[in-house]
């Protein structure tokens, strides 16, 4: 068995989401090669090569990879794909986008949001918001699988992998890249953050948000959103978590004013510990929380914040 990774890039460097895909290769089995493609993506394929457990790190640095556009890497991807039984990749916007180009031109079946691996060709994934777990098998030649990174821990990070040129460059005349608006932060990125403190309608108004902001200093901690308060206009939706948002699994989850409908636990069930605070006792984020607060948020939180 062999496996290919598609890296996740996170402006230019490796972003903390491959450790978990290549843990995922690892409970596959077999010889994993990464695949850093992008333009100016030296240091990122030198971090690739410290995760346990990877063979050979395989690097396309060329200005036709730099925006990570569908086509042109899945042109790469098919290009490489045939000296490989499994080629993996986060469930991240990158992933959902590249991946079922490439199970397209190879027709294969794609197998989504994986969480667990049962055998080389038999996989878990959560189905109707995470509700219920399929076993999925596939009997193509090729596995073409994108990995909730959620599932899978992080591979340390003492390998000491080669790396490897890739010379093939995808012709990329279909498409080309315009221009990309990205809300600048310092906090650490939602998907990756070991803290996640999120707002909900319960907040009332974007203004509001910034209650969080002190408490998110305090605890290092990236901020989040139900998908109520992204509609209602409060915040960014990138900040969404749930089925339809990002998906997170910190080691401390805090929601506030978030009543704990179905499509936001799928999001953030799997968070280590979860604190809810919320005025009403019978909100169903109680019966996920670890901990909770019934209260008034306008209070709870400056009192939170001083105590902290
Ligand atoms: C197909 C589909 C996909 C969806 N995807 C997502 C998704 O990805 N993520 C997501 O979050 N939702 C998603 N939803 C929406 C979801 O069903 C809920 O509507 C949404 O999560 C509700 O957000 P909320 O908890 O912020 O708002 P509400 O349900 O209105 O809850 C607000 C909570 O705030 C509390 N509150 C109000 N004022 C205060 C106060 N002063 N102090 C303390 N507590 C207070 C209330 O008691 C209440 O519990 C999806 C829905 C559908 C149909």
């Amino acid at each position: 068995m062999s496996i290919l990774v598609l890296a996740d890039l996170h402006e230019g460097q490796l972003a903390g989401a491959t450790a978990h895909v290549v843990a995922a290769a690892q409970a596959i089995g077999g010889d994993i090669d990464v695949l850093v493609a992008g333009e100016g993506v030296q240091a990122a394929a030198e971090a690739a090569a410290k995760l346990d457990g990877v063979s050979k790190v395989r690097v396309a640095d060329n200005a036709a990879y730099a925006h990570q556009l569908a086509e042109p890497m899945g042109a790469l991807l098919v290009e490489l794909a045939g000296d490989y039984t499994h080629v993996l990749a986060s469930a991240s916007t990158t992933g959902k986008n590249v991946l079922p180009r490439l199970a397209a031109l190879k027709d294969v079946s794609q197998l989504s949001d994986v969480i667990g691996v049962e055998s080389a060709d038999t996989f878990l994934r959560p189905i109707y918001a995470g509700n219920a777990i399929a076993t999925v098998k596939s009997d193509d030649a090729l596995k073409v699988i994108t990995i909730r990174t959620t599932g899978f821990d992080a591979v340390g990070t003492s390998g000491s992998a080669t790396t490897e040129a890739v010379d093939f460059v995808a012709d990329n005349a279909q498409s080309s890249f315009v221009k990309q608006e990205l809300a600048q932060s310092d906090r650490p990125e939602l998907g990756g953050a070991k803290v996640v403190i999120s707002g909900g309608r319960g907040m009332g108004n974007g203004e509001n948000f910034k209650l969080l902001d002190g408490i998110a200093d305090k605890l290092g901690a990236a901020i989040g959103a139900s998908r109520a308060a992204v509609d209602a206009g409060f915040v960014p939706n990138d900040m969404q978590v749930g089925q339809t948002g990002k998906i997170v699994a910190p080691e401390l989850y805090i929601a506030v004013g978030i009543s704990g409908a179905i499509q936001h636990l799928a999001g953030m069930k799997d968070s280590k510990v979860i604190v809810a605070i919320n005025k009403d006792e019978e909100a169903p984020i109680f019966q996920v929380a670890d901990y909770g607060l019934v209260g008034d948020l306008f209070e709870i939180l400056p009192e939170l914040e001083s105590k902290l």
